[in-house]
């Protein structure tokens, strides 16, 4: 069975973002893939040593600084990788991956001024997960996903 790399927020069986909140996706298609065992949930932030709660942050350029000034490049680019390592070791089709985030985010991002304005944008992880040419949904781009599939599917 083909598999689908998903941020782990969005799969919701742990606590990992920045807040300890939770951020499950309720999308029936989403539940379908979970349901069907499918989905592979990675958390790029945790897998780079990060804990729960951690100060929020924000991408600048290259660079991805917390909301204390600190710059966190290192721990978000190793986290970022071994989201990429499980993409490879699970053969996946595609990925959803939770929009604005300065590790997930596939279409837009925060600026960097942590004033809460947005930007065109992707996260680290994505990023580095369509460098290697892997295809990259928001969770607000479900359908999308669900056609992308359907067709790539077929032809495999
Ligand atoms: S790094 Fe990605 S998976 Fe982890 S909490 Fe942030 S958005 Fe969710």
């Amino acid at each position: 069975m083909r598999k689908i790399l998903v941020s782990e927020c969005l799969y919701g069986e742990k606590r990992v973002r920045y807040d300890g909140k939770k951020k499950e996706e309720s999308h029936p298609l989403f539940l379908k893939w979970k349901k069907e065992g499918r989905l592979v949930p990675v958390c790029p932030e945790v897998f780079g040593g990060l804990p729960v709660p951690r100060p929020d942050a924000q991408r600048r350029g290259n660079r991805i600084i917390n909301r204390n000034g600190e710059d966190v490049t290192a721990e978000y680019t190793a986290g970022a990788m071994e989201a990429l390592r499980l993409a490879n070791e699970h053969d996946v089709l595609f990925c959803i991956m939770k929009q604005n985030s300065p590790s997930c985010g596939s279409r837009q991002i925060y600026d960097g001024s942590f004033s809460g304005r947005k930007i065109p944008g992707e996260g680290l992880a994505v990023e580095m997960l369509r460098s290697e040419g892997y295809k990259v949904f928001g969770e607000d781009e479900m359908e999308e996903a669900a056609d992308y599939f359907e067709k790539v599917d077929n032809s495999i």
